[in-house]
């Protein structure tokens, strides 16, 4: 393997630490620089919403490294410093703290921002974002008792957060423009099963929400709704999706869409540049390019891309997922939780429910399981094996509970 002199990675986060990690692992002797523009080292953002959200945990703990073994690593971390431009054909970034810095290989991991709310021209003081650590030690501690927090978009950050607010006693209301919740990862029954929970636990939910106004000078007071309701509010807290951060790799003329565009090796158009998570924008199967804004993916492509650089020749296939928390219930996918999909259910334990997502040749495509704490873990866990398989299924069975997933699997190795 031949091993460049300096890699760099701009972006301390999922990806970009994941990807300094396995340089490391592999041996690599050169030098490995991690540029971060936060002021921290790289760290997990799950718990942001959930357990941090909740005070169940610090930043620390969301830590990919500790502080000790980071040090040991050799890494070199520049906090604080955003990269502000790219020459890839002189192989140089130049840096917000004015200096320049050459690259052997080049990895680009900048995730993304929050999208943005239009507050109608005013500064208000108590709207709030959840995408770093940072906002979620702010957002954490106006979480008291009492607090009438108002979440605009119910989407994954809002509905977590909506769980962790309720779970400190704050008194919640989400608006989602849409017309059921999270409906641009999930289907319909998880909406409605996501929609019924957090009903029960108290939150009121206005799907179809039309924002007319925003009410206040320096803090919102009230949102006026479309529809003539007024809702008042102590917190406002926007979770309208996220941006890729993609104009540092446009602005140098590397191919972009809604991300940076990569190939299967997760080389970018440019020679020696690389890009992973959030940010990258990569072929699958079916021919498209695809992103995705999972925990899973920036893992997995962070290491990927990192033992490409040095040299191996691997192209990215892994398979997808994610999970979120809600209050005691937790919700896991695998697969492709393809639109197209024949998808049958499984009745599970205490409300639980699993769906398998089934193409036209009755192979598995994609599941998705809710149920209380981590009990559908097992079962997503057989699903990823039945889908890794390629097996055909039977599919009128698979609806029957009792038919058990770990006896297909081992029918489809027999
Ligand atoms: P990031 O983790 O966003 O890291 C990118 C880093 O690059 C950031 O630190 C950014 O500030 C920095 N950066 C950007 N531009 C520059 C620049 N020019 N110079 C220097 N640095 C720069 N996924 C799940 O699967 N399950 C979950 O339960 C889950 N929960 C989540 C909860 C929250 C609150 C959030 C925000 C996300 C959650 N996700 C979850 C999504 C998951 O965390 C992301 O998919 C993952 O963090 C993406 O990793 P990344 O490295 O691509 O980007
Ligand atoms: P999201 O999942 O895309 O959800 C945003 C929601 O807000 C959508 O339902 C959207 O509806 C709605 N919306 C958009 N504009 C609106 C408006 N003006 N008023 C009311 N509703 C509006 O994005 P997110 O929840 O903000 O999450 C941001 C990022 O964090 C994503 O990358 C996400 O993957 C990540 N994250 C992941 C997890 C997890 O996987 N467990 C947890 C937290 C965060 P439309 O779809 O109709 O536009």
């Amino acid at each position: 393997m031949s091993q460049p002199e300096t890699l760099v990675i701009v972006g301390a986060g999922q990806a970009g630490g994941r990807a300094a990690l396995t340089l490391c692992e592999a041996g690599f002797t050169g030098r490995i620089v991690l540029i971060g523009d936060e002021a921290h080292l790289p760290y997990e953002r799950p718990p942001l919403s959930k357990a941090l959200l909740k005070g169940e945990t610090d930043l620390a703990a969301c830590s990919l490294f500790s502080e000790a073994s980071f040090i040991a690593s050799g890494i070199e971390h520049f906090k604080c410093v955003r990269v502000s431009a790219i020459d890839p054909a002189a192989h140089t970034l130049r840096l917000s703290d004015g200096s320049s810095l050459g690259y052997s290989k080049l990895l680009l991991a900048m995730g993304g921002a929050s999208r943005t709310l239009d507050l109608q021209g005013r500064g208000f003081n108590n709207v709030r974002y959840l995408r770093t650590a940072d906002d979620a030690v702010t957002l954490e501690k106006k979480l008291t008792p009492g607090t009438r927090l108002v979440v605009v978009g119910g989407g994954f950050i809002g509905l977590e957060v909506a769980s962790s607010a309720r779970e400190r006693g704050c008194e919640v209301t989400v608006l989602e423009a849409g017309s059921r919740l999270a409906a641009r990862a999930l289907p319909e029954r998880l909406s409605e099963a996501l929609l019924t929970l957090h009903r029960r636990k108290g939150v009121t939910i206005h799907l179809g929400a039309q924002i007319a106004r925003l009410n206040g000078t320096d803090r919102v007071q009230s949102v006026a709704l479309a529809s003539g309701e007024c809702v008042p509010c102590d917190v406002l807290l926007v979770g309208i999706g996220m941006q890729p951060n993609v104009e540092l790799a446009r602005e140098a003329g590397l191919s972009t869409g809604s991300g940076i565009k990569v190939d299967a090796y997760l080389r970018t158009s440019a020679p020696d540049v690389y890009a992973a998570g959030d940010v990258c924008e990569f072929p699958r199967g079916d021919g498209q390019l695809h992103r995705q804004e999972t925990w899973r993916n920036a893992e997995a492509q962070g290491r990927l891309a990192a033992l490409n650089m040095l040299g191996q020749s691997e192209p990215f296939n892994s398979v997808p997922g994610f999970w979120s928390d809600h209050y005691e219930f937790g919700l896991q996918t695998v697969g492709v939780l393809a639109a197209d999909a024949r998808i049958i259910e499984r009745e599970g334990a205490e409300d639980g429910f699993l769906l398998l997502y089934m193409d036209a040749h009755s192979k598995l495509v994609g599941a998705s399981g809710w149920g209380v704490g981590n009990s559908v873990a097992k079962d997503i866990k057989l699903c990823e094996r039945l889908i890794e398989s390629q097996v055909s299924l039977p599919v009128e069975q698979l609806a029957d509970a009792s038919v058990s997933l770990k006896g297909l699997l081992r029918g489809a190795h027999a």
